[in-house]
């Protein structure tokens, strides 16, 4: 375990041309202070959990004390928003301080969100506020508990400083964690600028980085693409199991590793509403939740679009190798969807007609607007022994219930599993706890008061979300009336 001081910095990032990124320093936040510190963050990077107490630790991360081998940047992009290709976007309020190298050779790159303006702020303060830091802070470590790739959060500070939104709120900062934070949007610019040879530049550093095995390839730009089409479209699958919503699936939200990066107004399904809309100022529900993997689709495309003057130097060829993502997108897209339902379905391999068995058990919870994770998590008991009817009296249609789960019983005889090793199959992979909306309100309503408590009390919930946790039921219960209705709005 090492200290602050002992980090070992790399920063090839930073290393590249000043076209990629501008140099800067984080602007201190007045009155910062520790907010939560994340020991499983720490193990990535081989931090002693005991850094989090220095007074050092606030003041390096705040931007008044320089952190040794840090070389703070902010990166460029642009970005397609809401359909809309914007020219320039950039960190705006995000400064990566550099990357570490951990014992393994692992590479993290350290973000700080919300440290103050960079040349890319355009209007805004550089700032996030303290809910929405929350926010991401907890959502990035209950996706990585249920298995979704995602980046990684350290640890919040909060502070004194206003920062002004619809109303009056105290600046918060995050310091998140990823191999590296290049997204779509992060080609996009330099193929609209007719920039080609930065265009290679940034893909050459992006497989040397964190592609390597397609290093050598001679085909090595195709091979690339494919795999971030294969992972964008296995990572969509995810987010549909367990009824996560992104909320802003804008290219420049889309990382070229395939992880859940930039949570806004993100929500986790309550009630099942495929067509959910989590964000508030998503007026045509363009990323509505049943939406999203059509959108992945789309955003692959505008990554295509970016890459084809690399793909092969024949433009018809590089439009061929192009369009063959866009199939490859779906298969993979398709499979792994199959599989994840299946398995939520505690079978252990799917079987054709079983995507018809899946889709009918989802018919049955929209149109009883049954609780998507619990119900799962009762279908679980119900597999396991169906004589376990508790699950029958929370859907509306109970003849339905009956036809579907006639047939749901003969599918799990075919493959004669025992009741209970497909229990804790199916438990293992059907969480009991999320992040639920409100849940998330809750924790942001009592750190507003001055009390982080319960931040800690959801960060440590949610690591372990398959897990019974008795002491902790009333965290797995739909909302209450109150935490329905709640709006969450890209302002943060
Ligand atoms: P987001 O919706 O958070 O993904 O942000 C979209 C773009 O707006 C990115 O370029 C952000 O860096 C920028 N941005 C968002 N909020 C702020 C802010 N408070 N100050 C400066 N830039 C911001
Ligand atoms: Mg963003």
């Amino acid at each position: 375990m090492i200290t602050l001081e002992q980090l070992s910095f790399s920063n090839s990032f930073g290393r590249l041309p000043e076209a990629f990124h501008g140099r800067l320093q984080p602007t201190p936040l007045d009155g910062a202070h520790l907010a939560s510190f994340n020991a499983a963050a720490a193990a990535l990077i081989d931090l002693d959990p005991g850094e989090a107490g220095r007074a050092k630790f606030v003041d390096c991360l705040n931007g008044r004390h320089p952190l040794p081998g840090a070389d703070p940047i902010a990166m460029l992009y642009a970005g397609h928003q809401f359909g809309h290709y914007v020219e320039q976007l950039g960190d705006g309020r995000a400064i990566i301080l550099g990357e570490v190298l951990n014992r393994r050779g692992e590479r993290w790159e350290l973000q700080l969100k919300g440290a103050g303006p960079t040349p890319y702020s355009r209007r805004g303060d550089g700032r996030a506020v303290l809910r929405s830091t929350i926010r991401e802070y907890l959502c990035s470590e209950a996706m990585h508990g249920l298995g979704i790739p995602t980046t990684r959060a350290l640890c919040m500070l909060g502070s004194a400083e206003e920062v002004y939104r619809e109303q009056i709120e105290t600046g918060a900062l995050l310091l998140r964690m990823a191999p590296s934070h290049v997204r779509f949007g992060s080609f996009e610019v330099f193929f609209y600028r007719g920039e080609h040879e930065r265009l290679r530049e940034l893909a050459d550093y992006v497989i040397e980085h964190h592609y390597p095995d397609l290093w050598q390839r001679e085909d090595r730009y195709p091979a690339f693409y494919r795999e971030v089409v294969a992972r964008t479209a296995r990572l969509v699958a995810q987010w549909q199991q367990v009824g996560f919503a992104h909320g802003v699936l804008n290219t420049d939200n889309m990382s070229i590793l395939g992880l859940t990066l930039d949570y806004g107004p993100f929500g986790f399904l309550d009630d099942y509403q495929p067509g959910f809309i989590c964000n508030h100022s998503d007026h045509h529900g363009r990323y509505a939740f049943d939406r999203q993997p059509d959108i992945g689709l789309w955003n692959v495309s505008c990554l295509a679009q970016a890459l084809l003057p690399l793909l092969d130097p024949e433009p018809e060829a590089a439009v061929e190798l192009a369009r063959a993502g866009f199939d490859l997108y779906q298969e993979e897209f398709r499979s792994a969807y199959d599989q994840g339902m299946a398995a939520k379905l505690g079978l252990p391999e799917a079987q054709p007609g079983d995507d018809a068995l899946a889709q009918g058990w989802l018919d049955l919870l929209a149109s009883s607007r049954a609780d998507y994770s619990n119900s799962f998590r009762a279908l679980g008991e119900f597999a396991a022994d169906p004589g376990h009817t508790a699950l029958r009296h929370d859907l509306v249609d109970r003849a339905a219930f009956d036809a579907w789960a006639r047939d749901y019983r003969q599918r799990l005889a075919r493959d004669g599993m025992a009741g209970d090793e497909r229990r804790a199959r199916m438990m293992g992979i059907n969480p009991r706890y999320i992040l639920r909306n409100y849940l998330a309100e809750q924790a942001i309503r009592t750190a507003q008061a001055g009390d982080y408590r319960e931040i800690d009390r959801l960060l440590a919930l949610l690591q372990r979300p398959f897990d019974e946790q008795p002491e902790m039921a009333a965290y797995a219960a739909p909302p209450p009336d109150w935490g329905r209705r709640l709006e969450v709005s890209c302002s943060s």
